[in-house]
């Protein structure tokens, strides 16, 4: 390609608001131009390199045996509202209206498409598993979308959906992906880690994370350094930990909180900080009602707590259940006077606070200087537990570290979720109806840009690694006025490209500065510049990681390179 043919507006300044190396980058070097938040333009060395990265992506997975289609990212709102989640996903969803004022959505994910895809094709056991998969534009209205193509608001995802008859099936597939992926990340050059995305306490085998080490990123991992146990750190039990209070001994004391509702309301009546004001949650498990005390920021989800209280049916118990059993209006559970046969858990970072603010079972009242281990009886579970660095591994071997993460994939056994909401059945081998038992897999592919990106740069620019970059060469007449420099460099564009490489030929008419400056942003592994020495037929090779220079004669050029 000629650079006065294509579009690659480089930048000397710093984008005012990138804050990322790999942002900041993308931007100067002209792969991307922003076009509304999180919503951006590849130009032609960023599609350039989405398409690398969805090569890699596709010989992969079509390694292990899925078969690629494409679906619409225009979809149905009754999709959504069969699966249940056109009320529960929330506003990450972009909806719209048709000009008849039939609701759609953008698709954020493919679940109910494709399920209702094989529901409609696949009848018959003989036709699973099936495994299939698209590269496609995804929605999000992300509540921050941040760091350029980190988190947008429209990114690129590889997602797969796998479809059994066994959970074997599902298992085997599941075990397939998760190679298929690592070999993705290996030869994206990416440092990752696989970590499990859940508590462990249910063995972590359903669902696993692929992490990137990298400062910048917004996961937690904890990982062991002499195994492989690696956990997201969101999913494991609370791990936050605050200084106790020295004055942990006030008495607890009723006050008056006239129309507080949330935390925030409260936390400013009383003039206490948010993390101080916890919330109750009554689940019911099994046959008895639990009550978790939480920091208001932390979510206690049904999975966790299942596996907390290793129990086999857990959900947020009816108001009016509570409001019976606790003989007050429901809201709130103060610390005295609750039954028995109610079991109160306290995430680590509630116990670990002295004084907190708590609700007391009467509608306007709050109670302060609650002591969590003074003035509730906590129920002491195995698995609520602090990880911390320097822990034992939960797996016996080696300490615990943390690591900042970048989610770049994401695998998760489904099970029946969607095909028993969607009715996805097919007839066994005794002709019997059975739901489809299903998996998922996805891929950050505008993500994984950003995150080699985040990677391979030094001061001057990008350095791509030679498997994946825009161009395999640079190659650089300084002067175009210059007849034998452009002889050289024409000679040389033909020479490599017939060779197999790719080229990006610098004939632009610009000052050598300007030239190189780019050339050194850009960040193209080779450098091939026809300079002085041109007329005697000798053009300079340059290694862009190491500053490494040598000479060499026109026809030998692809020798050395090669
Ligand atoms: P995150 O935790 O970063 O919000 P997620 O868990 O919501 O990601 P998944 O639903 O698991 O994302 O989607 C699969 C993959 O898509 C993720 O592992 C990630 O690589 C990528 N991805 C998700 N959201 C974005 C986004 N806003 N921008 C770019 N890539 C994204
Ligand atoms: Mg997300
Ligand atoms: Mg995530
Ligand atoms: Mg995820």
């Amino acid at each position: 390609m000629k650079q006065s043919k294509t579009l690659i507006p480089t930048m000397r300044e710093v984008p005012a608001d990138a804050e990322v190396k790999s942002h900041q980058l993308l931007l100067r070097a002209g792969f991307i131009r922003q076009n509304a938040s999180g919503v951006y333009s590849y130009l032609p060395l960023g599609k350039k390199m989405l398409r690398k990265v969805e090569d890699i992506v596709r010989e992969e997975m079509d390694n292990a045996g899925a078969v690629e289609l494409l679906m619409p990212a225009l979809q149905q709102a009754e999709l959504w509202q069969e699966s249940g989640r056109w009320q529960t996903y929330g506003p990450e969803l972009m909806r719209l209206k048709d000009r008849h004022s039939r609701e759609f959505a953008l698709g954020a994910t493919h679940e109910e498409v494709i399920t209702a895809l094989v529901r409609d094709e696949v009848k018959s056991y003989k036709r699973l598993p099936l495994t299939l998969y698209q590269i496609q534009t995804k929605f999000r209205d992300e509540k921050r979308p941040r760091f350029g193509l980190l988190r947008g608001r429209e990114f690129v995802m590889k997602d797969a959906y796998s479809f059994h008859s066994s959970q074997e099936s599902l298992d085997e597939v599941y075990d397939r992906l998760f190679e298929a992926y690592s070999n993705v990340f290996r030869r994206c050059g990416l440092n990752f880690r696989a970590v499990i995305a859940d508590s462990g306490a249910m063995g972590g085998k359903d669902t696993h994370e692929f992490m990137v080490l990298s400062d910048i990123g917004e996961d937690t991992i904890a990982y062991s350094d002499t195994s492989s146990y690696a956990a997201n750190v969101e999913m494991a039990p609370v791990v936050t930990v605050y200084e106790k209070s020295t004055d942990a001994q006030k008495p607890l004391e009723k006050v008056s909180t006239p129309g507080s509702k949330t935390i925030e309301s409260v936390a400013s009546l009383l003039n206490v900080p948010a993390e101080q004001c916890i919330k109750t949650l009554v689940f019911k498990a099994d046959d008895e009602l639990v009550v978790v005390l939480a920091r208001g920021d932390h979510e206690i989800n049904d999975i966790k707590l299942k596996n907390l209280l290793n129990a086999g049916t857990v959900e947020m118990a009816a108001e009016q259940e509570a409001s019976e059993l606790f003989g007050a209006p429901f809201g709130s559970l103060g610390p005295v006077g609750l039954p028995s046969n109610v079991k109160i858990i306290a995430d680590n970072a509630v116990q670990s606070i002295a004084n907190i603010v708590c609700g007391a079972n009467e509608d306007g009242w709050h109670y302060v200087n609650a002591n969590v281990e003074r003035d509730f009886n906590v129920h002491q579970y195995a698995d609520l537990r602090f990880i911390l660095e320097g822990d034992p591994s939960p797996d016996g071997h080696g300490t615990i570290q943390f690591a900042k993460g970048i989610e770049v994939g994401h695998i998760f056994k489904l099970g029946t979720r969607y095909s028993e909401a969607m009715n996805a059945v097919y007839l066994d081998e005794n002709g019997r109806t059975q739901p489809m038992i299903m998996g998922c897999y996805g891929i950050g592919v505008s993500r994984i840009v950003a995150a080699i990106a985040e990677e391979f740069n030094d001061e001057k620019g990008f350095v791509w690694p030679a498997n994946i970059t825009p161009f395999d060469v640079h190659l650089i007449p300084v002067n175009v006025k210059e007849e034998s420099q452009m002889a050289a460099a024409d000679t040389l564009y033909d020479s490599l490209r017939q060779s197999g490489l790719s080229v990006l030929m610098d004939d632009r008419a610009e000052r050598a500065g300007v030239k190189f400056a780019d050339s050194d942003l850009i960040g193209l592994p080779i450098r091939v510049t026809a300079g002085k020495k041109a007329s005697e037929g000798i053009v300079e090779i340059k290694v862009r990681k190491t500053g490494d220079v040598v000479e060499a004669t026109i026809e030998n050029v692809v020798n050395v390179i090669r």
